[in-house]
């Protein structure tokens, strides 16, 4: 088995001239570090920047984080989805300036007693910001070395064991940036297909090119298989404003907002009235459809339609659970992407709108 020692200085000499240009590579900020993390995960970084510029923007340290309000919090998260990491970050936020005086913790038991931060995030924010010898693996990291060692087998399914992995090789000097310099080559020369091997600063070393099998590793985790989902929406409007209403707590999503809908996980189509009477209490007729289109959730594959609605009884005042809202106010409210989509086509002349 190899060692690290000739893989670290082509590496780390590697990404300090092509890594890419990010905004929070440019601070040593454990508390933008830390967003930055928790906003990459199961996103990707372009669709990461912009929400990591306004967010920053917003709450440029942790103290107003910590204070501001969780609808404030999610409705600059609306949009980037897995909601559930938005909240997190937000307890986390208010424990670190509880019990660290607004510090992010420099030692991994005290950053794994933060509301929602895991192994992956702890390491990453203190060896990234401190540089506390401390490995991380992600999907990158894992595809990387799996192919670098060729490490095949059901000893190599385990999350554990590219852990330990990680762990023997990991630069103790340098641990930020050789933790980023894996998971850059993962993200932009190691690629799950086509990895761009002859522009790879490891190739020499590397043991599945010279087997000629690296687009076969890693070896697969199992995957779940696609769920097909119908999802059917009630529009209603009434002087150009439109009926939101608001999840339950403890449902994927919870307490976003959004257009009255139900789903169905199979084909066909809900029973749109009846659904909504039960879980709002609305009293509304479903007519013409006025937009279709495809949205993917994690392993959701979904039909969206939405149908023009009117209403039989106007829902009771309460704007903990109804809303009337015209759609520049969307912005400021924490909503969930199917109802920005549907939202954003509104008022198009051709019906029913085709949602991209
Ligand atoms: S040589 Fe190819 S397969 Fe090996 S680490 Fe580099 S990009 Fe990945």
């Amino acid at each position: 088995m190899k060692t690290a020692g000739p893989l670290r200085r082509p590496l780390i000499e590697w990404y300090r001239r092509h890594r890419r240009d990010l905004a929070w590579r440019r601070t040593r900020d454990p508390y933008r570090i830390w967003i930055s993390e928790v906003m990459l995960q199961q996103t990707t970084v372009k669709t990461v920047m912009p929400y990591y510029e306004a967010f920053v923007a917003a709450f440029p340290d942790l103290p107003s984080l910590a204070g501001a309000a969780e609808e404030k919090v999610l409705a600059l998260w609306s949009g980037l989805g897995y909601y559930h990491r938005a909240r997190n970050l937000h307890r986390g936020a208010r424990h670190v300036l509880e019990r660290h005086r607004g510090r992010f913790p420099r030692t991994l038991e005290a950053a794994l007693a933060v509301p929602g931060v895991g192994l992956y995030t702890a390491s990453a924010v203190l060896s990234i910001a401190h540089g506390v010898p401390l490995p991380v693996v992600d999907g990158n990291v894992r595809r990387v070395l799996a192919r670098l060692f060729a490490l095949r087998g059901p000893e190599w399914r385990a999350d554990a064991a590219f852990y330990n992995k990680a762990d023997e090789l990991l630069d103790r000097q340098a641990p930020g940036d050789w933790n980023q310099a894996l998971m850059e080559l993962g993200a932009t020369v190691c690629l799950p297909r086509r990895p761009a091997c002859p522009a790879c600063p490891l190739r020499a070393h590397c043991a599945a090119l010279a087997l000629g099998i690296a687009e076969q590793l890693p070896e697969g985790r199992a995957r779940r298989a696609p769920v097909a989902v119908t999802v059917a929406a009630a529009l209603v409007e009434e002087g150009g404003r439109v009926l939101l209403v608001r999840r339950g707590e403890g449902r994927l999503m919870g307490r976003m907002w959004e257009v009255p809908q139900t789903s169905l996980e199979a084909r066909g189509l809900p029973d749109l009235a009846r659904e909504l009477k039960q879980r709002h209490g609305l009293d509304l007729v479903p007519g013409k459809l006025v937009a279709r289109g495809r949205h993917a959730i994690t392993f959701r594959r979904i039909r969206l339609e939405a149908y023009s609605s009117r209403l039989r009884r106007r829902p009771p005042v309460d704007p903990e659970r109804f809303r009337w809202v015209r759609p520049e106010e969307i912005a400021a409210l924490p909503v969930s992407s199917i109802t920005r989509k549907v939202l954003r086509g509104l008022g198009s002349p051709q019906l029913p709108l085709e949602l991209q």
